[in-house]
């Protein structure tokens, strides 16, 4: 049976060039004394405006872990998949994110939602949840509401599971539920009664993504109240804990926190709830690599930095094509953007310090940042004049894609240290 480790952080890029620096950053957390497993993944939405296979991945990482000597265990994540997409991941992938988002609020059929809340009287009342002095509440409204919103979306996650599982065999893969790509955040209540119809639903998941309160932007900062955050985040840690010992899921099941990266404000309150309920989190990260690259690039200067100014032009140009299937996870305000002509006279450390997220810096944009972010379709109508910049410059970017990995993501979260 795969079982997913404890600590586990989802990287990847979207030209499927830095897997090595990325697994040197795991490496380097080794040898801090704490062992992250990397998950290379890419989304399908990803691959469709890329244009490149899921066996891409797979194979990046397995050169990465051949050459590198990496002795733990890696998977490869098919990233935000559903029935209709999941078909070219099965056979490169061993970690798979059920995305469910879109099924959430669909009405299920009335006999089943009725046989969820006949079999799940348990579930009303006040539940005590050990390890946390706050108890979460569920009146039979609240019950019957929950159980008609997200029971199809789960009933659909089943399918997905089934068909997985009927090409790969149980206990072969890794299953994540994710709901994080809608407007509404799901409370602890919610979260628990939801992993009750996932256990109904037989998936064995290991990992799932609730949306949480506050905004995820790509690339930036949480947006919320952190304090709030950190309740919430124990709290959710706790109804997991709770719904392994009632429902039967596995032992290992815990939190998956997508768009993770740069959410440097909420990470110290993701490391105390772990430490608090001894359990660990999948961070996601791995979009921030392209913008690792970009900064490598412009840092190289000459040719590197031309080519990066003539990649913010373009998705400045078409920010609205760009923006539009990430809408519910950027915020770019329009008039913080510098216009083309301003950031071709830029020199490199004008912009690399625009686009590194570095808060402390005055000269950090950060709807520059975003809007970069999902700039990577003008990269990948490049073709190769951007492949062959990226691996003249391999040097430059590697420190980058390793550095902004360890230091800002793996050191805080997982060994609660600040970035040096
Ligand atoms: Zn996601």
């Amino acid at each position: 049976m795969l079982t997913l480790g404890k600590y586990s952080i989802g990287v990847g890029d979207r030209f499927a060039h830095q897997a090595k620096a990325q697994l040197e950053a795991c490496i380097l957390g080794v040898k801090a004394g704490v062992d992250v497993v990397p998950v290379w993944n890419k989304s399908n939405r990803e691959h469709l405006i890329i244009g490149s296979e899921p066996s891409s991945v797979r194979a990046a990482a397995d050169a990465a872990v051949a050459e590198l000597g990496w002795k733990l265990p890696y998977y490869c994540d098919a990233d935000h998949i559903n029935l209709s997409t999941v078909e070219r991941f099965l056979a490169p992938c061993d970690f798979y994110t059920m995305d469910v988002a879109d099924y959430i609020a669909k009405p299920a059929e009335q006999a089943s939602i009725d046989n969820f809340i006949r079999k799940h009287s348990e579930l009303k009342g006040t539940i005590r949840l050990e390890g946390s002095t706050e108890p979460i509440e569920i009146s039979a409204e609240l019950l019957s509401q929950t159980a008609a919103k997200f029971l199809f979306a789960i009933q659909e996650a089943g399918k997905i599971y089934r068909t997985i599982e009927a090409a790969k065999g149980k206990g072969r893969f890794i299953s994540e539920v994710s709901m994080d790509e809608t407007d509404f955040a799901q409370t602890p209540a919610e979260l628990l009664i939801i992993l009750a119809a996932i256990a109904d639903e037989g998936i064995p998941i290991q990992t799932i993504a609730p949306k949480f309160s506050g905004r995820f932007n790509k690339g930036v900062d949480y947006v919320g109240d952190t304090a709030k955050f950190a309740q919430e985040m124990s709290l959710d840690m706790a109804a997991i804990r709770h719904a392994v010992a009632a429902y039967g899921l596995p032992g290992n099941l815990k939190l998956s926190v997508h768009s993770g990266s740069d959410k440097f404000s909420i990470y110290p309150a993701i490391y105390a709830s772990m430490k608090e309920f001894d359990t660990g989190v999948h961070l996601k990260t791995a979009g921030t690599n392209w913008l690792e690259e970009l900064i490598g690039l412009a840092e190289s200067g000459g040719d590197g930095l031309a080519l990066a100014k003539e990649i913010y032009a373009e998705a400045y140009a078409h920010s609205a094509e760009l923006c539009a299937p990430y809408a519910t996870v950027i915020d770019i305000d329009p008039t913080k953007l510098p216009a083309p002509a301003e950031v071709n006279g830029w020199t490199s450390e004008q912009y690399t310090s625009a686009l590194r997220h570095d808060q402390r810096s005055p000269a950090y944009n950060q709807s520059l940042r975003q809007l970069l972010h999902v700039g990577f379709k003008v990269a990948a109508k490049m073709g190769p004049r951007y492949l062959g910049l990226l691996e003249a410059n391999e040097a430059v970017i590697a420190k980058n894609v390793t550095g902004n990995l360890y230091e800002r993501h793996i050191k805080p979260v997982f060994l609660g240290q600040s970035a040096s």
